[in-house]
């Protein structure tokens, strides 16, 4: 695989960062996935300006313009011939002599690589998934893309032992999110999902598949709602870039719905894709 760092496309045994970079030692670092299907970026700009948020609430600044960060993302696509997967890139506040405090003049370290991956044809998508919940242990400004994911991380390994591929977080009895996607459950044919604030990350599918819902005339609520409102509704689904809208079928062991993936969350997947392919570059 070729990977671009700070500058250079590089074979990806040769591409370093110094051990005194901040985002390997404070976790100082936003990041950015761009899925790409046939080839394409889906909706990079959504990715670049969310991106630009990020950086800016950590003043933080990005070595490329938001032009020249689309075109090494085609490059690497282009390099790495792929047609399916995720770009990753990330922006860290650069290598300085370890102290809290930000070092002055620090370069930012950028780096991408991409992943080839099964989005479209997804066995998941098809199936449902099962997840858990468990308390949202994570810091208070998740709507900044950070690359602190350790919680996250641990509620993956936490579903995967009890048997299920996912988790959803709680806090103060209500569901903030999925471990890495937005969460969503439909009652009485609407669409409900949290409302934006720092308690969740500003989802570019879920900004897509909302407006994409309402075009199709269908009926959405921005709002918290409890797990057990969750477990009584008809259907449930998340979103992520890379799983674009994918049914859930059972929380904490508790059928939802018929326990199959529902109609609402199969019609929107069907229009996200369709729409989103349209956006592509
Ligand atoms: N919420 C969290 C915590 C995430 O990590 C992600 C994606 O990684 C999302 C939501 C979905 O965001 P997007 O649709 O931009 O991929």
């Amino acid at each position: 695989r070729t990977v671009y760092v700070n500058g250079s496309y590089l074979p990806e045994e040769e591409a370093t960062v110094s051990v005194f970079d901040r985002g390997f030692l404070f976790a100082d670092g936003v990041y950015e996935v761009t899925s790409v299907l046939d080839g394409q970026l889906i909706d990079f700009d959504g990715h670049a300006k969310r991106l630009e948020r990020s950086l800016g609430e950590l003043d933080m600044d990005s070595p490329v313009s938001m032009d020249e960060l689309r075109d090494i993302h085609r490059e690497l696509v282009r390099r790495n011939d792929l047609r399916e997967g995720g770009v990753y890139l990330q922006i860290t506040r650069g290598a300085a002599d370890r102290d809290f405090l930000f070092p002055e003049g620090a370069e930012p370290t950028i780096v991408l690589f991409t992943q080839a991956m099964n989005l479209t044809n997804s066995p998941k998508a098809e199936k449902g998934l099962k997840v858990i919940s468990i308390p949202d242990i994570r810091w208070g400004r998740r709507d900044i893309k950070t690359v602190q994911l350790l919680a996250p991380s641990l509620g993956k390994m936490e579903a995967k032992k009890a048997g299920c591929d996912d988790a959803w977080m709680i806090e103060d009895g209500f569901v903030t999110e999925g471990t890495s996607n937005n969460a969503y459950i439909v009652k009485g044919g609407t669409i409900i999902t949290r409302d934006l604030s720092n308690a969740i990350l500003h989802g570019i599918t879920r900004a897509a598949v909302l407006r994409f819902a309402r075009e199709a005339q269908m009926k959405v609520e921005e709002r918290s709602f409890t797990i057990d409102e969750a477990k009584d509704a008809d259907e449930a689904f998340i979103t992520s870039a890379t799983t674009f809208v994918t049914p859930v079928v059972e929380i904490d062991g508790q059928q939802i719905g018929e326990g199959v993936p529902g109609t609402v969350a199969k019609r929107l997947r069907e229009i996200y894709l369709e729409e989103s392919r349209k956006l592509a570059d």
